[in-house]
């Protein structure tokens, strides 16, 4: 299933590069990811979360966008690129760690991100 670009609502959004972050109080699984939209353009920081606590029927999803521009995005799959180990949430390298803080609220880490306007990302079925 593509995934719809929270800017222009079409099926172009990209995953180009994401990172697995360790749980935090919020969330059992975190994953960065670096977005891109062939069809308009949008560059953003994505954030996946899957919680299974305190839901009784399985579990639940948040899948969010933070519109990123051209360095700050540039520099975000550098992050990523730049993990040996992308996939493991215990890895402990400078990547991982200054991806966790830029979530955790470090605005210094990544400047060129847009915090505050946060859009959800949906699925097209
Ligand atoms: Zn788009
Ligand atoms: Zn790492």
């Amino acid at each position: 299933m593509p995934l719809c670009c929270p800017q222009c609502g079409g099926a172009g959004l990209r995953i180009t590069a994401a990172l697995e972050l360790p749980p935090d109080d919020r969330s059992d699984e975190r994953t960065v990811q670096a977005l891109e939209c062939a069809g308009c353009g949008f560059t953003g920081l994505g954030v996946y979360e899957e919680s299974r606590r305190g839901a009784l029927d399985g579990e639940t999803v948040n899948h969010t966008a933070f519109p990123a521009d051209e360095n700050a995005f540039a520099a975000l799959e550098r992050l990523i690129n730049s993990c040996p180990n992308p996939k493991d949430s215990r890895c402990d390298c400078a990547s991982h760690r200054r991806l966790d803080q830029a979530l955790g609220g470090d605005e210094s880490i990544l400047p060129g991100i847009d915090w505050s306007r946060p859009r959800g990302i949906e699925w097209i079925r």
